[in-house]
């Protein structure tokens, strides 16, 4: 890197969390039953969608349980951007049934769902009763959780996100007791994944990667793990979109995915996040898709905010920096960045998806509902500054 970053933070603490065993291979499904015996699982939930079932990719893992012989049975519900009414159901089947460990396999819906169930199953109540930070009593059921889409992270952070439908909005959950106790990393799980979804979670790890590096809460460690998963997604995601049977380039987006989430648990999100939830929400977005809009228009505005992590965000994504000032190197991030999403066949343009400029006021309105995301964000913004990203974003 051409400009080293200072790791560098004085008197102030960083904490980097990873308790969860990972394990990561092609087959390492397999070892999913045994991981779950060693946890002392007799009787197994595994939370899952309706797409994951379809896939096929369920075998693998039913078989690994059916070795050990635990009693399994499979809760398929979960959908997209799960509302806070699915975990409920799925808690109330845990709590009836008396089911001693949960395995998420899917994408981070799939794996959000499990990590609420998880915690409804041994605290009262329901799960938006437990939104905010470290609200959560008492620990949850053991948690296997195993990714089947390259992006959220959600294996290793420790949090999970829910829709409330009456507000209309994404709503958190943030305790450490959402730490899954084993994430299993097997590619071979990934390759049915369509283009599309292909292209929206793998820019979600870049997002996330991204935000925590620019981050103002971003720790030495988070500062080495994104940066390296950046470089690893500008890399492999062209190579898993164009060819989805690649095997390495699902293995480097997995493992991206994975260190871009622990990277983000340490350092943070920022606007890109606080901008985009409300695509979600109000044009049913996939949480991917709807980051991937806002990606480069926030870093363009934060550009000032660090110029130097922006520049070495360049270089890491493959651009020529030698020659250039500090501030032409920054840019230079924001050109790699649309490059990627034209590859990868995302527009970042509002007025491509059909949203009139007319929404505006409900855009900036969603928007600043979101404000907490801008708190580690490396440059202000008032509710101007957000109505001028969103106009750009058109
Ligand atoms: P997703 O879980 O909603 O899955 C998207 C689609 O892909 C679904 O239709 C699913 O059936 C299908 N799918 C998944 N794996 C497949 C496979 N291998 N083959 C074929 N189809 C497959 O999408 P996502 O982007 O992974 O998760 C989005 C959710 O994760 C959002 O709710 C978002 O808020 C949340 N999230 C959570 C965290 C966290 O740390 N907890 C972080 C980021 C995002």
């Amino acid at each position: 890197m051409n400009g080293q970053v200072s790791f560098y933070r004085g008197r102030k603490l960083c904490t980097f969390l990873s308790p969860t065993k990972i394990i990561i291979g092609e087959g390492s499904a397999s070892e999913i039953g045994k991981e779950a015996r060693a946890l002392g699982g007799r009787k197994v939930l595994i939370v899952t969608d309706q797409g994951v079932v379809r896939s096929g990719i369920l075998d693998s893992v039913l078989e690994s349980l059916r070795k050990e012989k635990l009693k399994t049975k499979v809760f398929d519900e979960v959908e997209p951007e799960p509302p806070a009414r699915i975990v409920d159901k799925c808690a109330e089947v845990v709590r009836k049934e008396k089911f001693n460990l949960v395995i998420g396999v899917g994408g981070g819906s799939s794996l959000d769902v499990a990590k609420g169930v998880s915690i409804l199953a041994t605290n009262k109540g329901v799960v938006l009763d437990y939104v905010g930070v470290d609200t959560v009593p008492k620990p949850g059921l053991p948690k296997i959780l195993v990714p089947t889409t390259a992006g959220t992270g959600s294996e290793v952070t420790r949090v999970f996100v829910i829709t409330d439908e009456q507000e209309n909005t994404k709503k958190v959950v943030y305790t450490n007791f959402n730490i899954a106790n084993v994430a299993i990393l097997d590619p071979l799980l990934t390759l049915s994944l369509p283009q599309s979804v292909t292209a929206d979670t793998g820019v979600d790890a870049l997002v996330h990667a991204i935000e925590a590096y620019v981050s103002v809460n971003s720790t030495p460690f988070s500062d080495m793990l994104a940066l390296h998963a950046i470089s690893l997604i500008s890399e492999n995601l062209p190579k898993a979109y164009a060819k989805g049977s690649d095997l390495e380039a699902r293995y480097n987006m997995l493992l991206a995915a994975t260190v871009a989430g622990l990277a983000f648990t340490s350092g943070g999100l920022g606007a890109v996040h606080g901008l985009a939830y409300v695509l979600g929400t109000e044009y049913h977005m996939s949480h991917g898709r709807s980051n991937a809009i806002m990606l480069p228009h926030v870093m363009r505005y934060n550009l000032i905010g660090n110029y130097r992590k922006y520049a070495n965000i360049a270089e890491a994504m493959g651009e020529v920096v030698e020659g250039l000032s500090i501030a032409e190197q920054a840019e230079l991030s924001v050109e790699a960045v649309k490059k990627l999403l034209t590859a990868v066949g995302i527009s970042y343009k509002l007025s491509d998806y059909g949203i009139p400029r007319s929404d505006l006021p409900k855009l900036v309105e969603g928007g600043m509902k979101q404000a907490r995301l801008f708190v580690p964000n490396p440059r202000d913004l008032t509710e101007e500054d957000v109505r001028k990203i969103y106009e750009g974003a058109f």
